[in-house]
């Protein structure tokens, strides 16, 4: 279960977290018509900050435009939003969720002219995949779900609707009692888990997949390529075929949820010597330590609260 928070921001205003309701005939919950954000915030020698906030609100922004759901607020009072669901909640580490939905009065399948309500909600959420995960590694499977054509739902998008292809795949690794899902393109290139971007390490080389074989452009990615870079590393955007994941010497996923999850096997193929290695765990270190402000590397990713 969600633990609860005290506020929910809704079209504007700060309500309850019990009544933040929607009604059934929402557009939304029919045909999937959203988009939404993972953020997360974090605690910081100078008190939490949400991480990479302007990338997060522009990216919601993008995902609407290309579904031309025009969002009744302006990026700055989205951004506000976001702080203030932080701060009124008195949260110190949090996952942060904004959406904007299409609402209720159409239920026709062109919905321009249904109004978009918007909410954002932030709740305490540990590391998606689990702490063993994060610590030990994940198993991962190799779906049988084949991840979006772009020209059936479009990759740059975080389009609520879209999940039902990352809930079908990650159902299917669960219930054959892997941890996650690894997605191929309908060419047939690795293209992403059900919510994280990948990063393979072969024969010394670092590898993740284009935006072209399908995945989202994730945020965590891109922190982890800028990491790598610093840490003396060159992440190569290169397609990558599901044998590479079997000759593998490093896998990781990442993503604002799982954040850095390094893969210990794929398909019951063992990645290197079934441990986190050794560049998993340098990124890993990179990363917390970005997060939560223990460096002044980037002060243009944390945004205070206040
Ligand atoms: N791919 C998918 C399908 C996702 O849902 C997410 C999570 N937003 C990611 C990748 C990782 O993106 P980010 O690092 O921006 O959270």
């Amino acid at each position: 279960p969600i633990e609860k928070s005290k506020f929910i921001w809704m079209n504007g205003e700060m309500v309850g977290w019990d009544e933040a309701n929607v009604h059934v005939l929402t557009h939304g919950l029919h045909y999937g018509s959203g988009v939404f954000e993972g953020i997360r915030a974090y605690q910081t020698p100078n008190g939490p900050a949400v991480f990479r906030l302007n990338d997060h609100v522009n990216r919601l922004f993008e995902s609407a435009h290309i579904f031309m759901i025009d969002i009744p607020f302006s990026t700055e009072t989205i951004t506000e939003a976001i702080k203030a669901i932080v701060r009124e909640n008195n949260l110190e580490e949090c996952y942060i969720r904004p959406i904007v939905y299409l609402g209720y009065g159409e239920m026709g399948l062109n919905p321009l002219t249904c109004k978009a309500d918007v909410s954002v909600a932030a709740w305490k959420w540990g590391t998606y995949l689990g702490e063993d995960g994060v610590t030990k590694g994940i198993r991962l499977k190799v779906s049988s779900w084949v991840r979006h054509n772009p020209n059936s739902l479009p990759p740059a998008a975080k389009g609520t609707g879209m999940y039902m292809n990352s809930s079908l795949a990650k159902v299917e690794a669960v219930k054959a009692g892997y941890d996650e899902a690894i997605l191929l393109s309908p060419q047939g290139y690795v293209s992403e888990c059900t919510g994280e971007n990948v990063f393979v390490v072969r024969k010394g080389r670092v590898f993740t997949p284009p935006t072209s074989a399908g995945a989202l452009e994730g945020i965590t990615q891109s922190t982890v390529s800028a990491l790598a870079q610093e840490l003396g590393y060159k992440v190569e955007v290169e397609n990558i075929l599901r044998s590479d994941l079997y000759t593998a010497q490093e896998i990781f996923v990442c993503g604002t949820a799982a954040e850095v999850t390094p893969a210990v096997s794929v398909d019951d193929r063992m990645v290197g010597d079934g441990k986190p290695g050794v560049f998993t765990k340098a990124i890993q270190a990179a990363y917390y330590a970005a997060v939560h402000g223990e460096n002044d590397r980037h002060p243009e990713w944390l945004d205070y609260v206040g």
